[in-house]
Formats: C-alpha cells, sequence, structure tokens
C-alpha cells in the first residue's frame, strides 16, 4: 500500500485560516479534501456567469486552485494549476505533490498567501451550497457492493428469513452495477419515487403508486482517481493505487418497489431514482493514519481467494471511519429542534475491503476509469445503533437500545421523533442527514463535511 503517514499529518500543524485549528473542524491542515465551486465571476454584469473552481476545504474556508494559478503564487515548476474541476488533478496525476504545495501555503508561519493582496480572492468562505458534483464530467460508472456482514444478514433475515445469507457471500464481494446519471451532489431534493409494488393477495396485479417504503442507506463511496486497461484485471497489491479518496453516500433506496422487482436480477428502480453524495472528496493521503485490519473472519469463515487477498490488506486494509445519521422532519424544523441521531456506525466493520472490491471488479478484465464511483454498501454495525438504513433501525423497536443483531420474525415497531412523530420509513419533509469522521489519538479529527436530502412529494399519478 502507497499511502503512508507523513510530514502532512504532523498533529502539531496549524494553519493561519484560524478556524482550521478548532478540534471540531472537519477541514484542519492535514485534510485538504477536494471540491468543485460553482463561482459567480466577478467581472462579469452577467448575474447567470459563473465559473467552476477546484477547491481545497480549510477550516470555515475554501482555497481556489484556480485562482491560485492566476496568481503569482502557482509553483513555477508544476505546469499548469489552472484545475478548473477535480477530474482535471486527477487526470493530470498531481494530487499528491499538489496535497504537499498547498499544506505549505496554508501553514501558520507561512506569509506568501496569508499577507497576499489577492489572498480574499483566493481563499474564499466556504457555503457548502456553492458545491458541486466534485467532476466536471459526469461519473462515469457507479457500481454498488454490499460489504457488511451485519447489513446483508439483517437484510436477509428480514428478506429471506429462511436462507438469510446465501452461500456467495462469504466469497465474492456482491455488488451490482449502479446508475451513474442520478447521482447529485449534497443538498439536491429527492422525490419520492413512483413505480410497481408486490400485489396486495398472492396471484393479484400488483400495485402502483408512490413509493411507501422510502429509506436511506449510509455508505461510503470510494472514487477512482486511475483506470485500468481493459482486459487488465488491478492486482491486490496495487489496488489502493487506483483510488482517489472517499466521499459519504445516501443510497437511497424504495424498499417496496426492491422487494417486488429484485428476483431474479436484483436491484433496478428501487435504487436509480437518486444517490447522493457528499461534494469533498477526503484523499487516501489524508487517511493514511486511519486505516484499520480487514475485518476479522471467524474460525468456520473461508478466507478470501489468493487474488483477493494479501498481507497489507489484511493488516491495513480497512478505513477506521465514523458514520453518523440525523433525520429532521418538517415540523421539526418548524419547531426549531436539532436532527435527531438515528445511528453511528464504523467502516471498520465491512467484511470485504475496497482493495478487494477494486481487484474483485476488474479480474475478468473489466476496466474503472478515473471519476467511477463504488458504494461500499450499508454500513452497519454488530449494535443496533450501528445500523446504517432505516429499514434495520425499525425493525424490532427502539433504535436507541443495544441488543445484539436482531432475531428473525420480530415485529417491526417505529421509530419516535422528539415531536412524538413516528417513523418506520422516511416521510416527505423529512431531511436525512449524514456525517462520517475520523479520529485517532496522536492524529488530528479529520471529517468528511455532510451528505443531506430533503424528500419532496411524488409526482401525481
Ligand atoms: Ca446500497
Amino acid at each position: 500500500m502507497s499511502y503512508a503517514i507523513d510530514e502532512t499529518h504532523d498533529v502539531k500543524l496549524e494553519s493561519w485560516v484560524e478556524s482550521a485549528n478548532d478540534p471540531k473542524t472537519d477541514f484542519p491542515i492535514q485534510n485538504l479534501p477536494l471540491a468543485t465551486m460553482v463561482r459567480a465571476t466577478d467581472d462579469s454584469d452577467d448575474e447567470d456567469d459563473y465559473t467552476l473552481s477546484a477547491v481545497v476545504a480549510i477550516g470555515d474556508m475554501l482555497l481556489d486552485l484556480n485562482r491560485l494559478s492566476m496568481s503569482d503564487l502557482a509553483p513555477e515548476d508544476d505546469g499548469d494549476w489552472d484545475f478548473i474541476a477535480v477530474d482535471e488533478i486527477v487526470a493530470e496525476g498531481k494530487w499528491s505533490s499538489l496535497r504537499k504545495k498547498v499544506q505549505k501555503l496554508l501553514l501558520k508561519d507561512n506569509p506568501a498567501l496569508r499577507d497576499h493582496p489577492q489572498v480574499n480572492d483566493i481563499v474564499i468562505p466556504r457555503d457548502d451550497s456553492m458545491l458541486s458534483m466534485p467532476f466536471i464530467d459526469p461519473i462515469g460508472d457507479y457500481t454498488d457492493f454490499y460489504a457488511s456482514l451485519y447489513h446483508a444478514t439483517n437484510v436477509g433475515c428480514m428478506f429471506r428469513p429462511d436462507n438469510p445469507l446465501l452461500p456467495n457471500y462469504k466469497h465474492i464481494p456482491i455488488g451490482y452495477h449502479g446508475r451513474a446519471s442520478s447521482i447529485v451532489p449534497s443538498g439536491t431534493e429527492i422525490q419520492r419515487p413512483v413505480g410497481q409494488q408486490a400485489p396486495s393477495e398472492d396471484g393479484g396485479l400488483p400495485n402502483f403508486g408512490p413509493c411507501k417504503l422510502l429509506d436511506y442507506e449510509m455508505e461510503m463511496g470510494a472514487i477512482i482517481g486511475r483506470g485500468n486497461e481493459l482486459g487488465e484485471p488491478i492486482d491486490i497489491a496495487d489496488a489502493e493505487d487506483h483510488l482517489l479518496g472517499l466521499c459519504i453516500l445516501n443510497d437511497w433506496s424504495a424498499r417496496d418497489l426492491q422487494k417486488w422487482e429484485y428476483v431474479p436480477l436484483g436491484p433496478f428502480l428501487a435504487k436509480n431514482f437518486a444517490s447522493t453524495i457528499s461534494p469533498y472528496i477526503v484523499t487516501m493521503e489524508a487517511l493514511a493514519p486511519f486505516r484499520s485490519p480487514a475485518q476479522e473472519r471467524d474460525a468456520g469463515d473461508p478466507q478470501p481467494l489468493a487474488y483477493m487477498d494479501s498481507d497489507a490488506n489484511r493488516k491495513g486494509g480497512g478505513f477506521d471511519i465514523k458514520v453518523e445519521v440525523y433525520l429532521s422532519s418538517a415540523k421539526m424544523r418548524e419547531e426549531g429542534m436539532e436532527p435527531v441521531h438515528l445511528s453511528t456506525g464504523n467502516m471498520k466493520d465491512l467484511y470485504w475491503t475496497i482493495g478487494q472490491m477494486v481487484t474483485h471488479h476488474t479480474v475478468n478484465g473489466c476496466n474503472l476509469q478515473p471519476g467511477d464511483l463504488l458504494g461500499s454498501g450499508t454500513i452497519s454495525g454488530p449494535t443496533r445503533d450501528a445500523r446504517g438504513s432505516m429499514l434495520e433501525l425499525t425493525w424490532d423497536g427502539d433504535p436507541f437500545a443495544n441488543p445484539p443483531i436482531s432475531v428473525p420474525g420480530t415485529q417491526r415497531t417505529p421509530l419516535v421523533l422528539p415531536t412524538g412523530e413516528e417513523r418506520k420509513f422516511l416521510a416527505d419533509g423529512d431531511e436525512v442527514i449524514m456525517k462520517a469522521y475520523c479520529e485517532r489519538d496522536g492524529f488530528r479529527r479529520i471529517g468528511f463535511g455532510e451528505c443531506r436530502g430533503i424528500i419532496t412529494a411524488a409526482r401525481s399519478v
């Protein structure tokens, strides 16, 4: 694995951007995630005149790489810095060196940018609403995995009580090809989908109308930075070299559509109406201090086949990233209530590592391309408060209690919100807010920002 802990992670580093030194910030100088900003053109009279800029988040501010390139601060030895979106940085393979140069410009004692006459043009207040999808080109391909054994077991218990975990699960990272065109950035409204649901009686006609069982899935997304040629698989030893970094992913799911359509070929319209990603890509370099061993397999479990196994993957293929889900209903917002915390899971609780997913995805010669998105699958843990979907949380009772993993056949009971409203699934006006962050003694906490979406009413049918 090629991402080492180095001087860029030093806990003592501070920035002249004071908000970056706040211990609670997601974006200290050790993080420096990438995003793409939609910025109004200052020198234009036309209000609709916008430009795109690749940016780096630092504390409550954004450093505009495009504006930086127009100043006399762009490193002369590094070619053109005129990046208008994250894909250009990736295409030129520049992120690793750029990270070090940007960090230097933001260090507390470096006056070069701090005292520069154009500093207020280059470093501007962060406003998440100005951030677009990180890539100027649409995400090419989206593959969603199913890598949490806890989630797979929970869902299997509900959908197939007699046979919850299929025999392939512990041999193959299960996945399906999702839909890239409907991936949207955080803050985009999510219209309740319409579709077919199972007949109310055996042999009857299917029901048709707005989804009644609308759910979220707390996932992390891996962004491919470097692709592979068609026909040339990616070795497990090289898998992480192909990753740019991670973002938060909400794989919105219509459970009633899913139950009716998923046999025999898997998810289709239940999943492709929208998926939301957080706008920041936290790079593999920034995540180096927060790696974890691959999840340990039970003694009776099979080991992965040799092509998905390596010492490095076993020791450090996982990510120690806490993932949190919050919900606020329209009524809660009206009454000025804070969003309620639903769950906290951890990405280290995945049965398969991202490296194994990359290697397995390409073992048949399939080619990944820069900007492709791989979803981890819903991140659920061994306890009830670590369940990453509402389907699992409301299964058998109070989601804030903490017994071991669920019992098949138990009754579904709703979540009760602070307003007294009840939820089994999402209602119109509900906002789902996902957060993710890494903490480790001796290092600065780093975070991923937020991934938000409000449900709006279905179109009339
Ligand atoms: Ca999913």
